[in-house]
């Protein structure tokens, strides 16, 4: 495993354990839950049976009751309980859209608060998780770009949206009965919430590794997708140190466009990007990357960028998400009409790569992509930072 040197001086934002935080076993890798045990008195020679005991009441059966774990003895149980807490975020709010789609304000510790979003399809069910409160990078159609960092998410924190969400979804095996053998209403996974989770690259690979465990929420690999803005340095980490699917925020196809529209293109441009998603798939043994590109009207959708698209992805395994843009109080673009996300869809199918249109979900309660945001503030960029950032100015 290689070492890179951080890419992130900006983020201090590292929580520190506040309290509860240090005893809270969700978020804990296997050998941190190991080595808890072991300092609250488990032998040795125990541990590692105890480590599985606890970890399949708390992520295959759901419980947050050390009582419940009745393959544990009396005063084991006990000592847990006095040491430890099973703690999860707290929905603040849940909102159903007409379409079905669930969003959960939820608050973590500090007061703050991140939204997670549910999306029921016909042959499944997708829940996007934040990483972040808020970004540090300022993507001039997003969102949640308007909203400075306020911090990273803990592990727990990120897995805990999971389990919220199989709560709330009623998705745990009744204790006592064999699960069912059915389609899981949450199935999917994508890191598509508030934040940049290549900015929190240890967090979220603990968090995903605790999701894909077989013995618990047991999410394959290839249902989880982790969407970055580009962080190139943390791309080949991701494929071996993560394992799971890729999407990049492409949205754009000269480095002048993309410089305004996803300023880490500043730091990173187009043709070291692909340099590094030209090796992901091989190295992550899966089979292609899907590149996101929201459509803004006259900005990034003529028929020269779709073809200009075409030509750079040249090569790579790849298919194209195209998001109609997502509109928000204050955003300076409009989403390009939907003849032309057709006209602009048509060019990339010809040349052989699949391009689905994406169908905004829960527009009604302000839950589609980009448009998440919470109240958690450190501070607002104003409407003419946001206009400055995306060339308006
Ligand atoms: N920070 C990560 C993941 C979160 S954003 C990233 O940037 O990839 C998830 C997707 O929604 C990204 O492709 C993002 O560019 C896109 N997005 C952001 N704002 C949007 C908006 N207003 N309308 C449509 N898509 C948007
Ligand atoms: Fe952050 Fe992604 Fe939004 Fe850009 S698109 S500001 S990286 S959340």
């Amino acid at each position: 495993m290689t070492e890179h040197p951080p890419v992130t001086p900006e983020v201090v934002a590292i929580p520190r354990p506040v309290a509860g935080e240090a005893a809270n076993l969700v978020g804990k890798t296997r050998d941190q839950l190991h080595d808890m045990l072991i300092q609250a008195g488990t032998p040795e020679r125990q541990a590692r049976m105890r480590v599985g005991q606890i970890w399949q009441w708390i992520y295959h059966k759901g419980v947050r009751d050390f009582a419940l774990m009745t393959n544990l003895a009396k005063d084991y149980r006990a000592m847990l309980a006095e040491r430890f807490t099973i703690e999860l975020p707290e929905v603040v709010t849940r909102q159903v859209s007409q379409d079905g789609t669930r969003k959960y304000l939820m608050r973590i510790a500090g007061g703050h608060e991140v939204e997670t979003v549910y999306i029921p399809e016909e042959d499944r069910g997708t829940l996007c998780i934040s990483s972040q409160v808020g970004c540090t990078l300022t993507c001039s159609f997003c969102h949640t770009g308007t909203q400075k960092l306020v911090r990273n998410l803990t592990p727990a924190e990120i897995v805990g949206q999971i389990m919220v969400a199989r709560d709330d979804l009623g998705e745990w095996p009744e204790l006592g009965r064999a699960p069912k053998n059915e389609t899981r209403l949450l199935s999917n996974i994508v890191l598509m919430g508030m934040g940049e989770p290549l900015y929190n690259f240890d967090a979220v690979r603990d968090a995903m590794k605790i999701a894909m465990d077989g013995e618990g929420i047991s999410l394959s690999r290839r249902r989880i997708t982790l969407s970055t803005s580009g962080v190139v340095p943390e791309i080949a980490k991701t494929a071996e140190e993560i394992g799971c699917l890729l999407a990049v925020s492409f949205h754009a196809t000269t480095d002048e466009v993309r410089d305004r529209l996803v300023p880490i293109n500043r730091k990173w441009n187009i043709a070291t990007l692909l340099d590094a998603l030209r090796a992901y798939p091989k190295l992550s043994n899966s089979e292609r990357i899907t590149f996101e590109y929201v459509m803004l009207d006259g900005v990034n959708d003529s028929d020269e960028d779709a073809r200009r698209l075409v030509q750079l992805i040249k090569g790579i395994p790849a298919k194209i998400n195209l998001i109609p843009f997502n509109e928000w109080p204050g955003a300076p673009y409009r989403r390009s009409p939907q003849a032309r996300i057709r006209a602009f869809a048509d060019i990339i199918y010809k040349a052989g790569y699949a391009s689905p249109i994406r169908t905004p979900r829960g527009e009604d309660i302000m839950a589609a992509c980009g448009q998440l945001k919470s109240a958690t503030e450190r501070g607002r960029k104003s409407r003419k930072e946001i206009a400055g950032e995306a060339g308006l100015g």
